[in-house]
């Protein structure tokens, strides 16, 4: 069978089962199977052996189960760097890409010591780490396996030197004094995470999603907590759910943190918040 033909009938599967990007999953799972790039394969028709046909239909199959692409290739893309995935770490989001740019621009030619709060693959802290040499970070999520693969993907980017990770909560950590925590924090309403797309509620980590009743439990914690381990000038850039703004600038405020920065989504969403204590 021709590369072209195997697309077109993986893509009809999919689509009939409502995936939307059935044909975009289809060629990436193809040319994941072929070993080559997408683009590469749109261009190079070429004839699929039996064993590689086979490959394909049961990937595609796994991908009708709503499995994300990301693990089942074991990667996600998170600021043009490949991370390894694996289904105990929540997949890189775009939006979680939006609290990187002002971190960079921030502490740019600066020494930067910060923590990472529920770090999962590590998306976060290891973009700061590769764009700011001089920074050096702390990363801490309460599940052992997210650990696990946050190490992996240290070692892949030759990191190690600056960094470390570790399985703990928040409340564990003492006597010290970051320029920065940022976190991506679980902050989906608990009772709201069964109307998530199956693709999320059935094969992400619960515990990276789960925010409590309201979805503000970890942002409440993070932020009383920020307020005994950043330096005085130091920032708290958090990630918040659509629609959180006004709740979380309240905890903010109340906790005595002053907003210094709002970034918004393509839906005109407020989605990361910079604040200071001073
Ligand atoms: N952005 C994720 C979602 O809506 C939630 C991630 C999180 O809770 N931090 O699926």
């Amino acid at each position: 069978m021709r590369t072209s033909e195997a697309i077109n009938i993986g893509s009809k599967i999919l689509r009939n089962k409502n995936i939307v990007s059935h044909k975009i999953d289809a060629e990436i799972i193809l040319s994941h199977i072929l070993k080559t790039s997408r683009e590469k394969l749109l261009i190079n028709e070429q004839d699929i052996s039996h064993t590689d046909l086979k490959r394909f239909k049961k990937i595609i199959s796994r991908r009708l189960k709503k499995e994300p692409i990301a693990y089942i290739l074991n990667k996600k893309e998170f600021r043009s760097k490949d991370f390894y995935v694996v289904k105990n770490s929540l997949i890189p989001r775009p939006e979680t890409e939006l609290l990187i740019d002002p971190i960079i621009k921030k502490f740019k030619e600066k020494r930067l010591y910060f923590l990472d709060v529920g770090t999962g693959t590590g998306c976060i802290m290891l973009s700061i780490l590769n764009e700011l040499n001089n920074s050096r970070g702390l990363g801490i999520d309460i599940c052992n396996k997210a650990i696990s693969v946050a190490k992996v993907n240290l070692k892949t980017m030759n990191l190690n030197r600056r960094a470390s990770l570790k399985c703990r909560s928040i409340d564990t950590i003492y006597n010290k004094k970051f320029d920065l925590v940022v976190s991506n924090p679980p902050y989906v309403v608990k009772r709201e995470i069964n109307q998530l797309s199956e693709d999320i509620k059935k094969f992400e980590p619960q515990k990276a999603l789960d925010g409590g009743h309201d979805g503000l439990d970890v942002i409440r914690k993070v932020i009383y907590k920020s307020k005994s381990i950043l330096k005085l000038n130091g920032i708290l850039a958090l990630e918040i759910g659509s629609g959180q703004n006004n709740s979380v600038s309240t905890i903010l405020r109340l906790n005595g943190f002053r907003e210094i920065k709002k970034i918004k989504d393509y839906k005109d969403n407020v989605r990361c918040i910079f604040s200071t204590l001073i």
